[in-house]
């Protein structure tokens, strides 16, 4: 599965910039965290990977295809670059099933019927919620919810998972459960992730590397025990020592 490179990576709203020309690059099939307080610019970073926005400068590399976005033609979305995308809010269709809402992104795509059932069956599977496929979503709770939203992400292959904050709207003892399953999902499938939290505790337990950013640049990249013992700036250390 391919990597990510994010390149000089720049952008700005009307005159503010909220990204600094952030770089980094994560491996293939590496669980990548990007870390820091709310307003650093962690989401705007990860639509810019997801094609949803637009970056006003930089490059964007996934396995071999280069989005250059700020002088591209073309504006891509998630699905058209083949990444998975969970949003915060799971953002599923309320007026559809849960079969329904993961047929979508393959009826976009022009799967045959045969396919799409093949695939939407997998992608429930893979989260444990093959029972709930006639449900609509408000029949289901948040972490079910978050599950959805994640087969729906899976269901058409895609090389990487992008995932913004998908389990900050479940109770704290949910969340650790979430946690669990969802690294031990992450490493069973190898997907590459890129993972976008606000959560210290969150961040040192999932990730195989994190990107600590704040106000729109990057700090220190490294592994959760290298962020943890030599933070490389007093930033970095207050913000990830502060849940201790
Ligand atoms: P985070 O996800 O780390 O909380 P965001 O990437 O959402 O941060 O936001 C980074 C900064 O960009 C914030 O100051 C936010 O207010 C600003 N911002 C985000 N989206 C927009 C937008 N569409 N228009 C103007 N400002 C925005
Ligand atoms: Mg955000």
């Amino acid at each position: 599965m391919p990597d990510v490179r994010v390149s000089q990576l720049y952008k700005t709203f009307g005159d503010v910039t909220v990204l600094h020309e952030v770089d980094f690059t994560i491996r293939d099939g590496e669980f990548f965290t990007l870390l820091g307080p709310s307003g650093c610019g962690k989401s705007t970073t990860l639509n810019c990977i997801a094609g949803l926005e637009k970056p006003t400068g930089g490059t964007i590399t996934v396995g071999d295809t280069t989005f250059v976005d700020s002088t591209a033609k073309i504006f891509r979305t998630p699905e058209e670059r083949n990444l998975g995308m969970v949003f915060q809010s799971y953002a599923l269709w309320p007026h559809m099933t849960v079969a329904a809402n993961l047929a979508m992104p393959l009826t976009i795509r022009k799967a045959s019927k045969k396919d799409k059932q093949q695939r939407i069956a997998d992608a429930l599977d893979k989260v444990g919620l093959a029972h709930l496929a006639d449900r609509y979503p408000h029949q289901l709770s948040g972490g079910q919810q978050q599950r959805v939203a994640l087969a729906r992400a899976l269901v058409y292959s895609p090389s990487v998972l992008l995932l913004d904050e998908p389990l900050s709207n479940l109770d704290a003892k949910l969340r650790e459960q979430a946690r669990a399953w969802l690294k031990a999902l992450q490493a069973e499938l190898g997907i590459t992730t890129v993972y976008v939290t606000h959560d210290q505790d969150e961040a040192l337990a999932l990730s195989d590397r994190i990107a600590v950013m704040a106000d729109g640049r990057m700090l220190q990249i490294g592994t959760p025990k290298e962020i943890y013992e030599t933070p490389a700036a007093p930033e970095v250390a207050a913000f990830v020592g502060r849940c201790n």
